[in-house]
């Protein structure tokens, strides 16, 4: 086995002082945070061998060449956090991977490799987020380019500022026959691998999601004078349903729903509710599981509003398709597993990534590593150097079989 674990633990920790006051992480993109984390890892990806360049969505790349083919396979993540984030969501997959490729720097490999260090994951600044890969698959749309952060700085400013022009985004879509694949390694933002006893897994699909809103009316009435009989009661309804999506997650495989969400009127203690709004979000790895999801609490919210004689109405305000990891690039991954003893869980990812929009570029694949308590997006989010090890051994093993 080999011992990176402390090297990638300690760059985390030097890369996380890149970040706004505050606990936690909080480096968002085109910032004096973002320029600090990419002066870092330009330095890291130069120590490596690798050819350093930004691209003009701000994206990072650390370049080497193949011995063979300028077939290139790409690693990497997103640089960016949460406001009050952790110290390993999206840095981990670009400080590993860079630390992995200066481990191999004098072993030839027939392939090219770059490391990506996207700028803009989360979507925290601007209301929109993935033009890094969204640019390079060619389905990035200049019309976010005018929207405005809440200073109201254009998405087109941030860039100038930053060094970059807008107007050659579109012009870095890259040719798919090019590429051999996008690999994410990824802290899993879940408790599933810690409750499977492994340290690492291999991503099946990143979920599709889908977001209903509802709206179910019956009638605002006294507490006490109204029969319980005589009632028709819109949070009592809604409860109902809660249920029912609670149940048809528990009983379908490969779904996951939560109401989150709940707006009831009056909302009074001695008022019997008579109007509640509620948002209905599903994901899912298959995308016909979901939208039958979808379809069924449609149709029992309708036989649910006949029976108590109350009215409803929903709306699917959202959609967006599950991509499948799978293939030979996760086959693979699970033999780099296997080489060094380990049984490497598969698991959905109920987040989205980097690579979902890599996608549309090239095969994808993902390995996630176990954190603590399934906790992320929060400054307590941890993982341990010997998983980080681990993981930075799968990738190298990975590397050094792949053709
Ligand atoms: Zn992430």
């Amino acid at each position: 086995m080999l011992n990176l674990g402390e090297e990638i633990m300690q760059r985390l920790d030097v890369i996380a002082g890149y970040s706004k006051a505050g606990p936690g992480v909080s480096r968002f993109p085109f910032t004096a945070e973002h320029e600090g984390a990419l002066t870092l890892l330009r330095e890291w990806m130069t120590k490596a061998g690798l050819e350093v360049s930004l691209d003009d969505s701000g994206t990072l790349i650390g370049r080497r060449e193949g011995s063979e083919t300028s077939r290139t396979l790409l690693l990497g993540s997103h640089q960016d956090s949460v406001p009050q984030g952790g110290k390993y969501d999206g840095i981990f997959g670009i400080v590993l991977s860079i630390t992995c490729l200066e481990y191999l720097k004098h072993q030839q490999l027939p392939y090219a490799i770059e490391v990506l260090a996207f700028a803009d994951e989360e979507g925290v600044r601007f209301p929109t987020a993935l033009m890094g890969p969204r640019a390079l698959a060619g389905t990035f749309d200049p019309d976010v380019l005018g929207m405005q952060d809440k200073d109201g700085v254009t998405l087109t400013d941030a860039l100038q500022n930053f060094g970059l022009e807008a107007e050659n985004i579109v012009a870095l879509k890259r040719n798919s026959d090019d590429i051999l694949g996008f690999i994410e390694t990824h802290i899993e933002q879940g408790p599933v691998l810690e409750s499977k006893g492994a340290p690492v897994g291999i991503v099946t699909a990143i979920c599709g999601i889908e977001r209903w809103m509802v709206k179910i009316t019956g009638r605002a009435a006294h507490a006490g004078t109204t029969p319980m009989d005589l009632r028709y009661d819109a949070l009592a309804a809604a409860a109902e349903l809660i249920s029912y999506v609670e149940n048809l997650c528990l009983e379908t495989e490969a779904l996951v729903g939560v109401v989150g969400w709940l707006n009831v009127v009056p909302n009074a203690v001695n008022a019997v509710p008579g109007e509640v709004d509620l948002s209905i979000e599903l994901r899912s790895s298959t995308d016909q599981v979901r939208v039958n999801a979808g379809l069924g609490l449609k149709a029992f919210l309708q036989q649910l509003a006949d029976r108590r004689g109350l009215t409803a109405s929903s709306e699917r305000t959202y959609s967006q398709s599950a991509v499948q990891c799978g293939g030979e690039l996760s086959d693979r991954l699970e033999e780099a597993a296997k080489a060094i003893g380990l049984k490497a869980p598969r698991l959905m990812s109920g987040a989205t990534h980097d690579a979902s929009a890599m996608s549309d570029l090239s095969r994808v694949a993902m390995l996630f590593v176990r954190c603590l308590n399934g906790v992320s997006h929060h400054g307590d989010e941890s993982i341990t150097s010997e998983d980080a090890g681990i993981a930075a051994d799968v990738l190298i093993r990975f590397l050094e079989g792949f053709e």
